[in-house]
């Protein structure tokens, strides 16, 4: 295989055979093949698209890449949630420990940020000591032990798929069907599960932006997991404003633990309940919708996934006096509060843009080696159809570099849009595909 030659056949819009994107991807991984020509198929890839023949081959590679998670003794079910990626969404922070208190075993392998959408990893990661990076038996015994384990795909699971989602962050190569695809479903699959309900992002804010890009994208993933025997379904929810009010890794965890201790924005509480459902319905199909999410609900109110989430953080190497003690964290130097210039009805929010703010202000990656600042990024204080006067707070944003914050502030405001009349906002919950 001569890797100009692939390159070339895909960009001029081929398919691949799967002799020559397993000697790629397995060539990339393995370091014989350099940054360079795998940034130029990955290009390849996003212009031209790949087959659905072409993307199972590209998910099965990744997955053979590592290891496979067998879960066939656990006596609960076995199953888990991914998002496509969006602004201010933590779901799975809250998610995994509600669903473990109910008895399901959640082995979660997660990503971090990609492009402008956070990723969960850096988030758990802004707790100090939090370990994503446990062996497998050790992840294992955590899932069997204690319903959750959170963890990275490692040297060992899809390693194909941690390489290449690196350089896709900073090559401007994750909006492509085929490329989420099989990032995600390698994850999956290889965790082993029987049961993955998948939060299809949709809007201004999420990789795929329209309705129609939104549905191939859920029809690809569940239609992968369906073929690997998993029960798959996915909900397309609405990301044409951030889930919730934090954006940034620390203040996505802070917002998760107020969430948990039952002081949730509703828009996360609800796409979290929703999902949680589709999870808690295959595992029981007894179960009517209203009674999976009241289950949910329940664990809130009595405190048992918050004390689940701070149970796993200590024995992933966590401090989980942090999550009790959210004001001690530290704080950014320098902060502002943008403030509305107009008055009106807040019509839309350019979501994307306030992703790449967060990662200008430090919160995320711009070249694969940056730090991750975790005290950076920002709180919206409105939401879609809020009734705005002039000077009131729309944003409070964070940072450790002054510069950074006068240099987005502009940028973040012009992404707001006002009407005069009540807009219509879309709905949460969009579609569900099974
Ligand atoms: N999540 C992933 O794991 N991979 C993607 O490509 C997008 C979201």
């Amino acid at each position: 295989m001569i890797p100009y030659q692939v390159i070339e056949k895909k960009s001029q819009g081929f398919a691949l055979k799967e002799t020559e994107i397993r000697e790629f991807v397995l060539g990339y991984s393995n370091g014989l093949i350099p940054d360079y020509q795998m940034s130029a198929l990955l290009m390849a890839i996003f212009i031209k698209g790949m087959t659905s023949d072409e993307t199972l081959d590209l998910t099965r590679v990744m997955l053979e890449s590592g290891e496979r998670m067998d879960f066939s003794g656990s006596p609960g079910f076995v199953a888990d949630k991914h998002s496509t990626g969006g602004v201010g969404d933590k779901v799975s922070i809250l998610l995994a420990p509600i669903l473990a208190v109910l008895g399901i075993h959640v082995p979660m392998i997660s990503g971090r940020g990609l492009g402008h959408s956070g990723g969960t990893l850096d988030k758990l990661e802004s707790i100090p000591g939090f370990n994503v990076n446990l062996g497998l038996q050790e992840w294992k015994d955590l899932v069997l032990s204690q319903g959750l384990g959170l963890i990275g795909q490692t040297g060992t699971i899809c390693p194909a798929d941690k390489k290449i989602y690196a350089l896709r962050d900073v090559t401007a190569t994750v909006r492509s069907i085929p490329l989420i695809s099989a990032s995600i479903m390698s994850k999956k699959i290889a965790e082993g599960i029987q049961g993955l309900v998948l939060d299809v992002k949709t809007g201004n804010g999420a990789f795929m932006q329209t309705l129609t890009d939104s549905r191939l994208l859920a029809n690809s993933l569940v239609s992968i997991g369906t073929g690997y025997g998993i029960k798959t379904t996915a909900l397309i929810t609405d990301m044409n404003q951030p889930l919730g009010l934090a954006i940034g890794n620390w203040f996505e965890i802070e917002e998760s633990v107020r969430g948990l201790q039952g002081n949730g924005a509703a828009d996360l509480m609800d796409v979290t309940y929703a999902l949680g459902a589709e999870i808690l319905r295959m595992a029981d199909p007894k179960l009517s919708q209203d009674e999976a999410v009241e289950m949910q609900k329940k664990t809130v109110a009595d405190g048992s996934a918050f004390e689940k989430l701070k149970k796993i953080t200590e024995l992933q190497g966590g401090n989980p006096k942090v999550l009790d003690e959210l004001e001690k964290y530290p704080k950014a130097r320098f902060q502002t509060t943008i403030r509305s210039t107009q008055s009106g009805y807040l019509s839309g929010i350019d979501t994307m843009s306030l992703g790449f703010a967060g990662i200008q202000l430090g919160a995320g990656r711009k070249i694969i080696s940056d730090r991750i600042d975790y005290s950076s990024g920002m709180y919206i204080h409105c939401k879609l159809g809020d009734k705005m006067g002039i000077g009131d707070e729309m944003l409070t944003l964070y940072s450790e570099d002054e510069d950074k914050l006068s240099s987005v502030e502009e940028q973040i405001s012009a992404g707001f849009t006002f009407t005069e009349t009540t807009p219509e906002l879309p709905p949460l919950i969009v579609e569900r595909i099974t």
